[in-house]
C-alpha cells in the first residue's frame, strides 16, 4: 500500500493540534508549504546525449528564520515527498531551537547511474535554474540521501558565479576546505545517540548495558549512529543497505562491516553474519529498532510484528500513521525523527552561524554546543510529553507548533 508522506505528515501535526488546542487557523496555514518549485535540468551525458531530469524545491514556512532543509537525489523523489520533508524541517528546527524554518529539495534521478563528472553537470544545473529560491537569508540548502559535501561544494561554486553572492553560509554540509563545520558529518548519528542516551538514563525505557540494536541503513547517519552507540556499550546486531542486511545476535563489528562494504559493494555476505532483508531486520527479536534509511517502513502491514521496545526514528517519517497507534498500544516508545535526527540541522545552524560570522569552532566545541542544544530540546519534548500524557511524537508537535505559530503571530 502507497503511504503518501505528506499525508502522514499532516495527520500528525493535527493529532497534536488536537490535543493541545492549538490555533485552528494557523495549524491549517502549516498543513500547506509556502511555495514549491519545479525546474527541469537539462545534462549532457559523457555520451554526448542530452537527458533532462525534473527537480523540486519546497519552502514550508520561515516564521522562525530563513527556510532550511537538504537536497535528496533518488528515483522515488516526488512533489509530495519533498512537500512533507519541508514541513517536517519547519518542526525539526523549531524542536531543536534554532532560527530556521523549513525546506527540503530533491532531484528525481539515480545517482548512481551517473559518472562523477556527469554528477557534477547535473548538481551544478540544478542551481542553474533553482539559484533565485536561494540565499544565505532566504533558504539554505544542505546534504540528504545520496547527497555530500562535494555536492554542496559543487552548488555552492555555481551559485557563487551566477549570483555574485560570495556568502558561504548559503549552503551548509560543506567540505571543511569549503567553510564546513567540524563535527557536521558525525552530528546527525551523535544527535541521535545523545536522545538515546537521555532515555536511558531518565529510565524512560529500561534497557540494561549491551542491549541489541537492530540499525536499517547504512549511510552516513547509520554508521554514525552505530559508532556512538558502540561506544555507550550497546550491541549492533543487524545493519542494512539497500541490497539487503546482515544480522548477527552475538553482535557485529561495525568497522569490519564497513570495510567489507566498501571492498565488496554492500553489506551481505559478511563473514560471520546471516543475510536477511530489509524487511526481516525490522521484525528481529532486539532492544532498539534504529530505521535510519527512507521513509514509510514501519506501517500497519508490520506495526504488530515488531518486537523492539524503542524505536528512534534516524530516518525521516519512517512511521505511518497507523503502524504509530499499534506502538502507542503495545507501549513501544517511539522517539520522533524530528528530535531523534535533528542533530544535523542544529550543526547546519552551526556552520550556517560560523560562515555568518565568519568565526571556526572547534569539533569539541561543536559536539559540546550539540549535545547542550539536543538535550535541551529532549528535555522540553519530554516536557509537553508528560503535560498532555501523551507520545513523545505528539509532544514534539506541540513544542514545534507552539514555537512556530509564536512566530507567526509576532
Ligand atoms: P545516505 O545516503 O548516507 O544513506 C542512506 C542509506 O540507506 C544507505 O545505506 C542506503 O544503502 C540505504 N537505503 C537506500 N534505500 C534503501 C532501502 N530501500 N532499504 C534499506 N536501505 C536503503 O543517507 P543519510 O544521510 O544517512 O540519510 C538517511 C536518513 O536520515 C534519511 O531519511 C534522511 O532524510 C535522514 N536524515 C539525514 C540527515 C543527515 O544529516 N544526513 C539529517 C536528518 C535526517
Amino acid at each position: 500500500m502507497h503511504v503518501n508522506p505528506f499525508e502522514t505528515a499532516k495527520a500528525q501535526l493535527e493529532a497534536a493540534a488536537k490535543l493541545a488546542q492549538l490555533d485552528v487557523d494557523k495549524v491549517e496555514q502549516l498543513k500547506n508549504p509556502d511555495r514549491y518549485v519545479e525546474v527541469s535540468i537539462p545534462v549532457i551525458l559523457d555520451n554526448g546525449e542530452q537527458e533532462i531530469f525534473t527537480g523540486f524545491r519546497s519552502q514550508h514556512n520561515n516564521a522562525r528564520g530563513p527556510y532550511k532543509g537538504g537536497i535528496r537525489f533518488h528515483q522515488d523523489v516526488n512533489l509530495d515527498e519533498v512537500r512533507a520533508l519541508s514541513f517536517w524541517m519547519s518542526f525539526k528546527n523549531a524542536v531543536v531551537g534554532v532560527p530556521f524554518g523549513g525546506g527540503k529539495g530533491g532531484i528525481i534521478v539515480n545517482p548512481k547511474e551517473l559518472s562523477p563528472t556527469e554528477l557534477e553537470r547535473f548538481s551544478r544545473g540544478y542551481i542553474k535554474n533553482m539559484y533565485p529560491v536561494f540565499g544565505p537569508e532566504f533558504d539554505v540548502p544542505a546534504p540528504d540521501v545520496n547527497t555530500n559535501g562535494q555536492i554542496m561544494g559543487w552548488m555552492l561554486d555555481e551559485y557563487q558565479k551566477i549570483t555574485g553572492n560570495k556568502s558561504k553560509a548559503t549552503f551548509t554540509g560543506k567540505s571543511l576546505e569549503d567553510g564546513g563545520s567540524q563535527g557536521r558529518t558525525e552530528a546527525t548519528g551523535f544527535g541521535g545517540v545523545y536522545v538515546f542516551e537521555e532515555i536511558v538514563n531518565k529510565k524512560i525505557v529500561n534497557l540494561s548495558e549491551g542491549a541489541s540494536i537492530a540499525i536499517q541503513g547504512f549511510g552516513n547517519v547509520a554508521t554514525y549512529f552505530a559508532e556512538a552507540a558502540k561506544k555507550l556499550g550497546f550491541k549492533i546486531v543487524a545493519l542494512s543497505d539497500s541490497k539487503g542486511g546482515i544480522y548477527n545476535p552475538e553482535g557485529i563489528d561495525v568497522a569490519l562491516a564497513e570495510a567489507h562494504k566498501k571492498s565488496t559493494g554492500a553489506l551481505k555476505d559478511l563473514s560471520g553474519a546471516k543475510n536477511i532483508s530489509n524487511h526481516e531486520l525490522l521484525e528481529l527479536p532486539v532492544d532498539v529498532l534504529v530505521p535510519a534509511a527512507l521513509e514509510n517502513v514501519l506501517t500497519a502491514q508490520n506495526a504488530e510484528h515488531i518486537k523492539a521496545k524503542l524505536i528512534i526514528e534516524m530516518a525521516n517519517g519512517p512511521t505511518t500513521p497507523e503502524a504509530d497507534m499499534v506502538f502507542e498500544k503495545k507501549g513501544i516508545v517511539v522517539i520522533p525523527d524530528i528530535l531523534a535526527n535533528s542533530g544535523g540541522v542544529c550543526t547546519s545552524y552551526f556552520e550556517w552561524y560560523q560562515n555568518m560570522n565568519n568565526v571556526v569552532w572547534s569539533k569539541e566545541e561543536v559536539l559540546e554546543k550539540l549535545s547542550a542544544q539536543i538535550k535541551q530540546a529532549f528535555a522540553d519534548v519530554w516536557d509537553r510529553q508528560k503535560k498532555y500524557s501523551t507520545t513523545f511524537r505528539n509532544g514534539a508537535y506541540i513544542l514545534a507548533a507552539e514555537r512556530i505559530i509564536g512566530a507567526m503571530r509576532a
